[in-house]
């Protein structure tokens, strides 16, 4: 039997970018290959579920886990890794905060179908048919995963050992945790593997950014170009530089787009969006409730901005239109 320790990859509600990270790793992956028993990953190799299950519990050393947790199946699958796991780590926003499918808590799945089967302008679906959990077609029965109304974190699903933020996070960043890990030199059990500063704090930017910034009209991106020396937030974008743990190399500034927060909130920070919202309200230069609202009116979809990565883990955790399980 090996004597190098078990390391297994799992996802759950993700798009794949936390998987290239991995590969991301380049030539130090061989070294990772090298050090470790790669025993589940399943973007790259056929291990089953049944391989899993034949371990002994604690036997894995430390599992990588991507991705909201939504269906039952991935339920299933993470109460299963961390059984058999030492170490559980949350890779990545979606794992560590809901991430982009956490923004799933706006709504319910009756409403996410709805959309998905029958509204979007690609699909035909005239007799309305819907996924159901138990299908028989000619005698064979076919179950599915149970679809949530609400995403949670992987957190909110299991306890985890560490969180490696970001969408996806540095290649950097899995080096060093894989390093620490191999090495044991892991910081406090629960502890984000990143430096706890905001990324103000180390931003190229940051001493353009006035010591008290005003605002008084929102921009973006989308439709207008930023200058690519000065603050962005100063300039009326909305960086959510000051609510966000820094770590990820400012990849979005120096792209000169603004920060969305997909690192999360620096320790002692409860709520990443309440604590951006208090920021620029008191960065809001105006005189009249008027004025405010012709403000605050030029940022899209508000929630979905301050929110877009962190909601399921935030204190508002969903909107209240939740139906079933
Ligand atoms: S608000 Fe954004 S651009 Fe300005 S210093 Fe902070 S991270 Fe940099
Ligand atoms: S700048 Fe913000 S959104 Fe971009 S990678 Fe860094 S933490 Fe994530």
């Amino acid at each position: 039997m090996s004597a190098k320790p078990k390391v297994a990859f799992y996802w759950c509600a993700s798009c794949g970018g936390c998987e290239e990270t991995v590969v991301d790793l380049n030539e130090d992956i061989l070294k990772v290959v090298e050090a470790v028993d790669i025993v589940l990953w399943p973007v790259a190799l056929d291990f089953k579920r049944r391989d899993v299950e034949a371990m002994a519990d604690g036997e894995i050393a430390v599992s990588f886990i991507n991705g909201a947790v939504r269906l039952s199946e991935q339920e299933e699958w993470v109460e299963l890794l961390r059984r058999k796991s030492n170490l559980v780590v949350a890779f990545g926003s979606c794992a560590h905060l809901g991430g982009i499918p956490g923004l799933g808590n706006v709504t319910n799945r009756e409403l996410v179908f709805e959309r998905k089967y029958t509204a979007v302008p690609t699909i035909d679906n005239p007799t309305r048919i819907f996924p159901s959990q138990v299908v028989t077609v000619d005698g064979h029965t076919l179950e599915l995963p149970r679809f949530y109304d609400t995403v949670k974190t992987l957190g909110q699903t299991v306890d985890v050992d560490y969180y490696l933020p970001g969408c996806p996070p540095p290649s950097n960043l899995v080096w060093d945790a894989v390093t620490a890990i191999l090495e044991g030199k892991l910081p406090q059990r629960g502890a984000v593997l990143a430096p706890n500063k905001a990324l103000c704090d180390t931003c190229s930017r940051n001493e353009t950014k006035p010591e008290t910034l005003t605002i008084q009209e929102f921009k973006r991106a989308a439709t207008s170009t930023p200058d690519p020396q000065e603050c962005l937030l100063a300039q009326g974008y909305v960086c959510m530089g000051p609510a966000t743990r820094s770590g990820c190399g400012e990849r979005c500034i120096n792209a000169n787009m603004p920060c969305r927060g997909c690192f999360g909130p620096p320790d002692g920070v409860v709520d990443q969006g309440a604590k951006f919202l208090s920021a620029i309200a008191s960065m809001i230069s105006a005189t009249d409730g008027e004025e405010v609202e012709r403000i605050i009116g030029g940022i899209e979809d508000p929630l979905g901005t301050f929110y877009r990565f962190s909601l399921p883990s935030s204190l508002l955790g969903r909107t209240r239109i939740a139906t079933g399980g």
